[in-house]
This record gives C-alpha cells, structure tokens and sequence, in this order.
C-alpha cells in the first residue's frame, strides 16, 4: 500500500488545442476559466491543485494507518473494524475517480478488491474462532449451561459482526450452524439426563426429560425436518420406557 502517498508532483499545461483550435482551460473545482489559466492533467489550477493533493494524501495517509493496523498480529475483531475503516477510506478515493478528481497512479479499484479479499478472509476466520470457542466450551464446561453458553456467546459475536459488513451470507450460514449445534447439544444433554435416571431405575421421570427434549426440539431454530430422525429415535426410546409420546 506503500505507492498509495508517493502521488507525483503535477504538470501544469497551458492551454490544451483540441482539433480546431484552443480551447479555454476551466479547473474543474473552482470553475475558473481563462486563455491563459493553466491547469494539470486533473483539469485543476495551480490554485486548486496543491489544497486538492493534500486532500487525497489525507485520506491515503488514513487508509494507510487502517491497513496497516489491520495486518498487525491484533484481535480479530480488531483487525475487521480497521480493514472496514479502510475500506471507509478507499470508497472515497472511489469517489473521487468517479469525478475524474483522482490521479491516475491511485489504483483505487484494485485497493478496494484487496481490501475486500482481505475482510473476507478475517470474517472466515472470525467464523471459525467462534465455532472453535463454542466447541471448547461445550467440551470443558462443567455445567450444562456453561456448555450451551458458548453458543450464545459466539453468536452474539457473529450477530454484532453482521452489522458491520454489506455481505452478511457467510455470517448468517455460519449463525444458523452454530444454532443448530448448541440445539442438538441440548437435545444430547438431555438425553444422557434420562439415562442418569434410567439408571437409577427412575424411568418416569426419563420420560418426562425426554419430552422436554421433544418440546425443546419443536420450539428451537433448527427446522424441524433436520431433526426427524431423533425425535423418532427419542419416540421409540420413551415407549420402550413404558411411556407415550406427546402429539406436538
Ligand atoms: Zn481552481
């Protein structure tokens, strides 16, 4: 990103012949015309040009600063706040190609796509710290509700990440997986609640744990389909228990 503030010091020209004949330089910021106004390839007067330059080194000096940070070794959050910062930045230079206001060395496109590639790749990683966290959790927590709360936790985070980005499609895949990973948790953790009871030869009050897994399983956000298989699998095991199954 280093080219990105090495901005050559302009040429002025005087006034450029156009196929018939002169035609009248008018800078394109403050609208001065003349015969004997000279401008720069930007169509900018030598009055002009210098305030516009720094404008532009401003921003470069910006975008620069955020880039630069988002490459250090910082939290991932970090990271994905300072390369949308630069992005921030980058737009405006976009913006300022648009008007034609821009010098043609500032590859402001090809910034923004590296930029782009660059918060793709910190927002999968983001992704996969959060399935990591949870997973940990839900390995190491010495409570149900501890190995469930990594879940919540990690998909708050995602949830708080999503109002930073424009494409959320990653996020939101990766949301409705770490759903529906903490509701079949629930449904587990459940299940080996009844077999703690079954083992204490306490089958009505598996039964009753069983159909709270059921009703869990209704209620949570993992469609229903996804989860045929173990609602029939946790059917058949509270009838073999000597129970019936609730119609849901
Ligand atoms: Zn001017």
């Amino acid at each position: 990103m280093s080219h990105l503030i090495q901005i050559p010091h302009r040429l002025y020209y005087a006034p450029p012949y156009h196929g018939m004949g002169l035609v009248m330089a008018t800078c394109k910021l403050c609208g001065k015309s003349g015969w004997f106004l000279k401008v720069n390839d930007l169509s900018l007067c030598q009055i002009c040009a210098p305030d516009h330059d720094i404008h532009i080194r401003d921003i470069a000096a910006k975008l620069k600063y955020f880039a630069e940070s988002a490459g250090k070794p910082v939290s991932i959050n970090y990271k994905i706040q300072n390369i949308i910062s630069a992005i921030s930045e980058c737009n405006e230079l976009i913006k300022l190609k648009k008007e034609g206001l821009l010098p043609h060395e500032i590859d402001a496109l090809g910034i923004h796509r590296d930029l782009d590639s660059d918060l793709k790749n910190a927002i999968q990683q983001l992704i996969a710290d959060m399935f990591f966290d949870a997973r940990m959790k839900a390995k190491d927590a010495s409570t149900d509700a501890g190995k469930l709360g990594g879940y919540a936790k990690s998909v708050e985070r995602l949830v708080s990440t999503m109002g930073l980005v424009s494409d959320v499609t990653k996020l939101e895949r990766a949301i409705l997986d770490l759903r529906s990973e903490r509701d079949l948790l629930k449904v587990k953790l459940l299940q080996k609640k009844a077999d703690a009871f079954v083992a204490k030869g306490n089958n009505k009050k598996a039964i009753d744990v069983l159909i709270d897994a059921l009703i869990e399983m209704r209620h949570d956000t993992t469609p229903d389909g996804d989860q045929a298989g173990l609602v029939r699998k946790i059917e058949s095991r509270i009838i073999s228990l000597g129970g019936s199954p609730p119609i849901l």
